[in-house]
């Protein structure tokens, strides 16, 4: 069953039964849960295509261990060109989720950080961690398992290392080494798609000093093992999933994001499933090795979230019946060159991508970090170009049972209407989207730039001012060159 079918996805989700808290009470049936059916859906999605026929070579790849078909992100990355289609199937599959797939996403730095730093280990202290995660490996391959990465530590006082901090748990840490394996305390904070997991992978989250080893530790836990704790993220737009209808939500099935903190209450870790175990002179390659894959997989997430904004700028320009002006070409413009710059980087650190000595493929540190950084910058300037060419709709449109009631369900649907051939209730779906994608729910940015008008108001404005006085100033510069007197 090296794919599995959706279905056996859900089915595996549904019969582990994750200690997970949200507004202080326990939850039950994940699958049925608001905030948490959108995450499961999107890591559904990746399975349902992932064993269709067209999806093959983006989606699946060949297992030296299994020695058949396994899914592409569970898949040791043996070359630039595994490195290139892994970057290309997270940018193509943002374009059909719009949200996170962390439970699969980040499983390829997880499994590929460990695969190589266990390597390091073994050949450097004669340890058998490396056979011992092979075994593993094969596990989550031959099963299809849906895996999580948690490298995020809640850190504590960020001024103190994880040996110095007066709460010794800010990082986790073993606290028992028993014959039979080991028992670990602490916590990893926003780990995405953890409890929608079937594994997680937990590694440290910095490079660590001789005397920290109890912080030198990596594991695989089942994401229901007993003394796993989650608590649910509760960003605000959540909220509206509880009180409004499916129009509401910008990207309904797919978009929330489903990460939770993640508690290890004093947690049993078997040996078989124990990676690193003290070798802390060994947690900064882990380190290291985890954070390059990863920034290259969310570079190519960011990529694919900015050419979803692209396109629903475009649209909203078109629904406002501006679509075609020189100002929104030009907009546009700007944000695919930023964007584009990104991608740019990502493909030059595959193409100087080296490999470690495990084998495992490692894009190039310097076009990577410049990629991953510009990727941010991006990002944000399209939220702004992208709210500035919607309108202020973005934060403040009505909701869907506004548009059923009686009384004022067609005035709105008279007065929020952009083109007369455009359907309202498309254009508050597009608005509605736009909140979702550059994450303005909160009226300030939005009102911010549109309130007491547009930014080509003021923009107009002050080309109007400049009119007035470039004559001037022309004339300035001709006099200065000695053209005129
Ligand atoms: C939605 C979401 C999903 C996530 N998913 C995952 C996941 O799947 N797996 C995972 O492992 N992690 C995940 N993370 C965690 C993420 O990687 C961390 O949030 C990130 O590394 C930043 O850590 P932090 O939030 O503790 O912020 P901090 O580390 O506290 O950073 C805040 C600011 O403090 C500064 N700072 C920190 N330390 C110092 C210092 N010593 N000196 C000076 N300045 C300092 C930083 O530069 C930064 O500007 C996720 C986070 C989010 C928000």
């Amino acid at each position: 069953m090296a794919i599995r079918t959706k279905e056996q996805y859900y089915e595996s989700v549904r019969r582990q039964a994750p200690e997970l808290y949200s507004f202080g009470e326990r939850l039950g049936d994940i699958g049925a849960h608001p905030c948490f059916k959108p995450p499961l859906d999107a890591i559904g999605l990746v399975y349902e295509l992932s064993s269709q026929q067209d999806y093959e070579n983006l989606l699946t790849a060949q297992s030296p261990f299994t020695g058949g078909k396994v899914s592409r992100f569970v898949h040791i990355l043996s070359d630039r060109e595994d490195l290139a289609r892994r970057f290309r199937a997270s940018r193509y599959l943002v374009h059909k989720h719009g949200a996170c797939i962390g439970a699969r996403c980040v499983s390829t730095g997880a499994l590929n950080s460990t695969y190589a730093a266990t390597f390091d280990m073994d050949r450097k202290l004669g340890t058998n961690y490396h056979a011992r995660f092979v075994s593993f490996l094969k596990q989550v391959q031959e099963n299809d398992l849906a895996v999580a990465g948690a490298m995020m530590d809640v850190k504590g006082d960020r001024s103190k290392s994880p040996g110095g901090q007066l709460e010794p748990d800010s990082y986790l840490r073993i606290v028992e080494r028993r014959n039979d394996g080991i028992v670990v305390r602490g916590a990893k904070a926003s780990i995405s798609g953890a409890v929608i997991a079937n594994e997680i992978v937990v590694l440290p989250c910095t490079a660590l000093k001789p005397e920290e080893k109890d912080y030198a530790v990596c594991f695989a836990v089942r994401s229901d093992a007993p003394g796993i704790i989650h608590v649910a993220e509760a960003p605000g737009p959540n909220a509206r999933r509880f009180v409004g209808e499916e129009m509401d939500y910008g990207n309904a099935r797919y978009g929330a994001h489903g990460s939770t903190h993640v508690i290890f209450d004093n947690v049993f870790i078997p040996w078989d499933r124990v990676f690193m175990c003290g070798e802390s002179e060994f947690a900064g390659a882990l380190v290291n090795y985890f954070a390059l894959l990863q920034r290259l997989f969310s570079t190519a997430c960011k990529i694919g979230h900015r050419d979803l904004l692209m396109g629903a700028a475009a649209v909203i320009a078109d629904y406002n019946g501006v679509g075609l002006t020189r100002q929104i070409r030009e907009k546009l413009t700007e944000l695919y060159f930023q964007s584009e710059l990104s991608t740019g980087c990502a493909l030059a650190s595959i193409y100087q991508a080296q490999k470690s000595p495990s084998g495992v493929f490692l894009p190039d540190s310097l076009y990577i970090n410049i990629a991953k950084l510009q990727g941010v910058s991006a990002i944000w300037d399209g939220n702004y170009i992208t709210s500035d060419i919607a309108g202020g709709l973005v934060c403040t449109s009505p909701t869907a049972k506004d548009f059923k009631n009686e009384k004022i369900g067609k005035l709105l649907d008279k007065y929020l209407r952009g083109r007369a051939d455009i359907p309202t209730e498309y254009r508050i779906r597009m608005m509605r989207l736009i909140e979702y994608l550059t994450g303005q729910s909160s009226v300030i940015p939005v009102e911010s730039t549109h309130g007491a008008g547009s930014p080509q108001a003021q923009r107009m404005a002050i080309q109007q001012a400049l009119m007035g006085v470039l004559d001037q100033y022309k004339k300035d510069a001709r006099i200065m060159a000695g053209i005129e007197a």
